[in-house]
């Protein structure tokens, strides 16, 4: 028999707000244990939440940019269990009216994965497992830290769907400024429901769900392995029983965590510390206006209006802070390819070598354009250049006293360069008769030593040109 899989997601993301989503405390990530806490996240008895209302701005943009109805009257509500990770013993999450429904994501190829719901909720803390102690510790740091919820519905067939849906999501949260989606510090993670079914049968089979997976490969290798165990099962004439399973990735194998809850388990009811969050249109039409130009569409002005080739647009638009850098550049009147060449080449280049990200770059788009006008002036050449960049990058150290300091400015004066000629063709008798005698092989010994003579700072182009009219 042929099996399909049937696969739905539902995606936590981290808002990047200052404070958390009911108190004032920071949203910063680690310091200390407990020390970004405060009466209302901890849970105390008495304190009463209040709605920040960036987390609303940032919800909703986020619906507005999946293409979902914004619910004009949403409302917050009580997700009650206990958990040590939970001081309060219920989770303030929406269920009966979630800020944003129906919307969809294009994933390419035609394929269109629709979105279920988005709703807003508080991150719960964090328990670490200290092994010296034999003791789990309570870490309230997290708790409170504003997410939203997207749930999809049950749309992807395979991996490589979920993967390209997850892309274009942590795109698009990126650019809109609402979540910086590092994976590695949980600002983006997955619970995966996943069933098999036979193939061209149009009743969903029972399905299982995998929670807390935090890597791409981590989800994909998941996804595989629990889609066999399943088949298998179902070969084998057993049952597939609904649960929620942990990944273990050094394993490479999925495990039953607990049977799996149903809404009712939690006894959802409306929080009455909280008032029903009411958009006007006017608030829903501002946050319409405001929403940036997404990496898509950046994509094909890039070339469009500036003739870059599909593959520079792709790269330079693969993250928000690159595509910033090279529209600055532009605005500051570098030339499009040339200021794309300079990203893909030496920007990356060196973010790799220092092992940074794009966000966290000291360099700064006036520096580099400096840098490429001196280069179009014929003030430095090429290989100069790139040294006075490695050097500037760091610090975005000012390129024309390096360049003063260093006495790097590029030999232009034709008396100097036909000195150096001169020099060179009388100490080098044979090269000259080799290159007259009709090797070509000669002539590129020739300039080297003349660039060699200049320190390495002449135009490549004015040594070849008194180069070859001196040899005639
Ligand atoms: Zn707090």
């Amino acid at each position: 028999m042929t099996w399909e899989t049937v696969i739905g997601l539902e995606t936590h993301v981290e808002l990047a707000t200052k404070t958390k989503i009911f108190c004032s405390c920071t949203t910063e990530f680690g310091g200390a244990p407990n020390t970004h806490c405060c009466p209302v996240c901890m849970g105390m008895p008495g304190t009463l939440p209040v709605l920040n209302q960036k987390v609303v701005e940032l919800a909703v943009t986020a619906g507005l940019a999946l293409n979902c109805a914004i619910t004009p009257h949403s409302r917050f509500d009580r997700k009650n269990y206990f958990y040590p990770d939970l001081p309060k013993a219920y989770q303030i999450s929406q269920l009966y009216l979630p800020i944003a429904r129906n919307g969809r994501v294009d994933i390419g190829e035609g394929k269109t994965i629709r979105i279920h719901e988005l709703h807003m909720e508080e991150d719960a803390g964090k328990l670490v497992h200290d092994p010296w102690l034999d003791q789990t510790l309570a870490d309230y740091n997290r708790c409170g830290v504003p997410l939203i919820e997207i749930v999809t519905e049950p749309d992807f067939r395979c991996a490589e769907e979920v993967i390209a849906y997850l892309e274009k999501l942590k795109e698009t949260l990126q650019y809109l400024g609402v979540s910086d989606c590092k994976m590695q510090e949980g600002s983006l993670r997955c619970d995966v429901n996943l069933s098999v079914r036979p193939a061209g049968s149009a009743q969903l089979g029972v399905r299982t769900e995998m929670k807390n997976l935090n890597s791409f490969k981590a989800i994909s290798r998941a996804i595989v392995y629990e889609a066999r165990r399943q088949i298998e099962l179902l070969e084998e004439g057993k049952p597939v029983v609904q649960q929620t399973r942990r990944w273990d990735e050094n394993k490479d194998a999925t495990y039953a965590m607990r049977s799996k809850e149903n809404a009712q388990d939690y006894r959802y009811f409306p929080d009455p510390d909280l008032p029903p969050v009411e958009l006007s249109g006017a608030y829903l039409d501002r946050l319409r206006a405001a929403l940036p130009e997404l990496a898509e569409a950046k994509r094909v002005r890039y070339q469009t209006q500036w003739g870059l080739p599909a593959y520079d647009a792709k790269m330079i638009t693969s993250q928000k802070p690159l595509a910033d850098f090279f529209e600055a550049l532009v605005s500051l009147g570098t030339k499009p390819k040339q200021g794309a060449n300079w990203i893909m080449g030496q920007v990356l280049g060196q973010l790799s070598a220092h092992g940074l990200e794009a966000g966290d770059m000291a360099l700064t788009p006036p520096t580099l354009a400096r840098l490429i006008a001196l280069v179009e002036a014929g003030k430095l050449n090429r290989n100069t250049a790139v040294k006075v960049f490695e050097a500037v990058f760091e610090t975005d150290g000012d390129v024309d006293a390096y360049v003063a300091a260093h006495g790097l400015e590029q030999v232009s004066d034709a008396g100097l360069v036909a000195e150096a000629v001169e020099q060179v063709l009388a100490a080098n008798e044979k090269s000259v008769a080799d290159y007259k005698a009709g090797k070509e092989k000669a002539f590129g010994f020739l300039v080297g030593q003349v660039m060699r003579r200049l320190k390495g700072q002449a135009s490549p182009a004015m040594v070849n040109q008194v180069l070859r009219d001196r040899l005639g």
